[in-house]
């Protein structure tokens, strides 16, 4: 597909890069939104009041879109919310985490710790219930996901969380824990921030999936959670009003403002994703880009990547060199090559790729080139 703007390549883990089409059906419309017709209403999206005619259309079309995309079941709520991925850390247990106790007990939620993300909301939920330990991946770096037969379930847990795809460390479930078959009663809450609509979701293992919208959805500000019904209703007394899941559904998430321009631009990326197939023609393209990705990584003698190949992000891709002292090169010769942002996180050094939806095959083939040509000079 032709770029329609030619800009360079941006490989940032989050906020990430939007479709080019987005942005410029955005920049058209930011002065005065036309309807579906075309109708002109002399407002941009930004000011018009929440409850207004026009916004409570971009809104419905927006949830529809989604619910169509994910194939969302009927008896699941979405709910579009603000605080993000980390904030969700706190309102899930604030949420759920009495589901299943016993009338005065404390709430109890198991954690399956794969990377840097599932460690923070474990650390959080503390706070709020019993936060036990399932499964912890750390003493092997985060390169593999502890296979579920070994995860210790507490039979009193509410939930059981997991990051199914850990942003940092490329680590990606690629099918979701059947807790029922473990033997447990647990809902599977998963924070899917960082590949939401890159694939199908099995909703029927899932109880609640949250996400912020930075990633692979629209621009930050927005956080994406969708619900089984009946997890509504279980609230802490102490959780606020406007996140208790229960007050957001109720008043499709305009309990409080809801961040009107960010639901605006997610929507478009929703019916940008379903002109480009929906999300079993993302999951192709991601494949495909990843499988280029990672084996010019393997097959090369200057980058490795760590992760077992069975748990591999198609989404996030971080790599490193052998040789650590050539890492500004590399990055200084990329972005003259227009490949930004590839420094990988703080916390693990050397190099990340992300290649969310919104990368084209022919970015991760500039990179790749990148990389061979870079090896060839430098090996
Ligand atoms: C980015 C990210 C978060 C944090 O999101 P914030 O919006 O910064 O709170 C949480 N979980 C995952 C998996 C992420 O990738």
């Amino acid at each position: 597909m032709p770029r329609a703007m030619n800009r360079p390549f941006n490989f940032s883990a989050g906020p990430a890069a939007m479709p080019d089409e987005v942005l410029a059906q955005a920049a058209s419309e930011m002065l005065d939104w036309p309807d579906a017709s075309g109708k002109r209403c002399g407002m941009g999206v930004m000011e018009m009041s929440h409850r207004g005619k026009e916004f409570l259309s971009i809104y419905a079309q927006a949830e529809a879109d989604l619910r169509e995309l994910l194939a969302v079941p009927a008896n699941y709520r979405i709910l579009f919310m603000q605080g993000g991925g980390l904030a969700e850390n706190a309102i899930v247990p604030l949420n759920i985490s009495a589901l299943k106790a016993d009338a005065g007990g404390r709430g109890a939620a198991d954690f399956v710790v794969t990377g840097s993300w599932s460690e923070k909301s474990f650390a959080e939920a503390g706070k709020y219930c019993q936060a036990d330990l399932a499964a912890n991946g750390k003493s092997d770096g985060f390169t593999h996901i502890p296979d579920a037969s070994t995860w210790q379930l507490n039979a009193n847990a509410s939930y059981v969380h997991i990051c199914s795809n850990e942003t940092i460390n490329g680590v990606e479930f690629h099918g979701l824990p059947d807790l029922k078959a473990l033997g447990s009663r647990a809902e599977l809450v998963i924070d899917f921030s960082s590949h939401v609509a890159s694939r199908p979701v099995d909703w029927s293992r899932v109880g609640l999936a949250f996400g912020g919208a930075q990633k692979n959805l629209g621009p930050a500000g927005l956080t994406l959670v969708v619900v089984r019904e009946d997890l509504l209703g279980h609230a802490l007394a102490i959780c606020p009003s406007a996140f208790n899941y229960q007050t957001v559904a109720k008043n499709e998430s305009m309990y409080n403002t809801p961040p009107t321009y960010a639901i605006y631009m997610a929507g478009l990326v929703f019916q940008w994703l379903k002109r480009q197939g929906g999300i079993a023609a993302m999951e192709s393209a991601n494949i495909a880009k990843a499988e280029l990705l990672y084996r010019t990584i393997d097959e090369s003698n200057l980058y490795f990547n760590p992760v077992r190949s069975d748990c591999r992000s198609r989404m996030n891709v971080p790599f490193f060199l052998r040789n650590e002292s050539l890492n500004d090169a590399f990055l200084s010769g990329a972005k003259e090559a227009g490949l930004l942002q590839l420094k990988g996180h703080k916390s693990v050094g050397g190099m990340r790729a992300s290649i969310y939806n919104a990368m084209p095959l022919a970015g991760v083939q500039a990179l790749t080139g990148y990389m061979q040509a870079f090896e060839r000079s430098h090996g």
